[in-house]
């Protein structure tokens, strides 16, 4: 089968890869209807992680089982489904509490790759979820958005405690934040405050529910949500970048009392533990638990109340996976969808 694979910084290739094969009963393996390019794919594109070796790429993904395992009974062959960026058992007591990307048997899918034309997902039971049918056309972008992205700006709105009366300030305009501008929306905040300088960015905030535009950056950035706020500050910040100024742009836009959901994989991050102290903001984050909200974020697209799949402006077939890549890294793009 076709894949991408990525042999160094810049260099992304598609290639024949090995189809996959099921190993263990609880295996899946699904024939992709789309893939896409995500932020965190930048990092080893860029060198900043580094590239030991190549690598398959991807971990977003949607598309109909072709073959399930021996003991996998939730899915079966001809089912359209979505799935999260990690695969998890379902069943630990860390998935039964809400946290299925910190699965005692967790499997980045990074690491299997489902940039290509079929993927092997490992836990399908707990992993997987139908639709309750085979989804029109129009409808694959946002499905193929909940296995992140919108999954991912979801629990940086959870984790923020989002929700009415509240206003919530997002820190980040990729996809990721601006999807967390549309679930701060969906769950009842009464003000969201984009933090964007870019006007194509800042044009779907607002159609994804942001009632402010914030263009300075750092600590200017701050001042404006605080002006914005009374002098306090929002009540729910989320981080969508994970660098050291977006995360103390974050901590310092929250007010005491306030929480912040941090979603942006984090590099080189330092915090001070003093400034810590005492900012008095709660802080929770990490790799979304992307599979706890699949079913309400699939229910919600099947019956058209959202639409994250306009985060996705650029569409190329699968061959020409680099192109897609450049695009996202020259931020031509803010998330290109590879056609399988
Ligand atoms: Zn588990």
């Amino acid at each position: 089968m076709r894949g991408v694979v990525l042999y160094a910084p810049g260099d992304v290739r598609v290639e024949e890869v090995a189809d996959p094969r099921i190993t263990a009963p609880t295996d899946a393996i699904i024939r992709l209807s789309a893939s896409c390019v995500c932020g965190s794919d930048l990092w080893p594109f860029r060198g900043v992680d580094s590239v030991e070796q190549p690598m398959p790429m991807g971990h977003e993904y949607v598309g109909i089982v072709e073959e399930v395992g021996s003991e996998v009974k939730n899915v079966k062959p001809g089912q359209f489904v979505v799935g999260s960026f990690v695969a998890s058992d379902g069943t630990c007591e860390i998935c039964r509490s809400g946290y299925p990307s910190s699965c005692v048997h967790r499997v980045f899918m990074n690491e299997v790759g489902t940039q290509s034309e079929r993927a092997l997902i490992p836990y399908a039971d707990g992993t997987l979820v139908a639709t309750p049918g085979m989804p029109d056309a129009e409808l694959i972008p946002s499905l193929l958005a909940a296995s992140d992205v919108l999954g991912t700006g979801w629990f940086g709105a959870v984790a923020a405690q989002a929700g009415p009366g509240k206003t919530v300030a997002v820190v980040g305009d990729g996809a990721v934040g601006l999807l967390a501008v549309l679930a701060a929306k969906q769950l009842g905040a009464e003000r969201v405050i984009a933090m964007s300088r870019h006007e194509r960015r800042q044009k779907l905030a607002r159609e994804f529910g942001a009632t402010d535009i914030v263009t300075e950056r750092g600590d200017d950035g701050v001042a404006q949500v605080k002006e914005l706020t009374g002098g306090m500050g929002a009540h729910s910040v989320v981080e969508a970048v994970g660098t050291q100024e977006s995360m103390q742009q974050a901590i310092r836009a929250a007010r005491a009392g306030g929480h912040v959901g941090f979603v942006g994989v984090t590099h080189d991050v330092a915090l001070s533990g003093e400034e810590l102290f005492f900012a008095q903001v709660s802080l929770l984050g990490g790799p979304a638990p992307v599979r706890r909200f699949l079913p309400e974020l699939i229910e919600l697209i099947w019956d058209r109340k959202i639409d994250p799949g306009k985060v996705f402006d650029l569409t190329l077939p699968l061959e020409q996976a680099a192109e897609a890549y450049r695009a996202m890294d020259e931020r031509r793009a803010v998330k290109a969808l590879l056609r399988v």
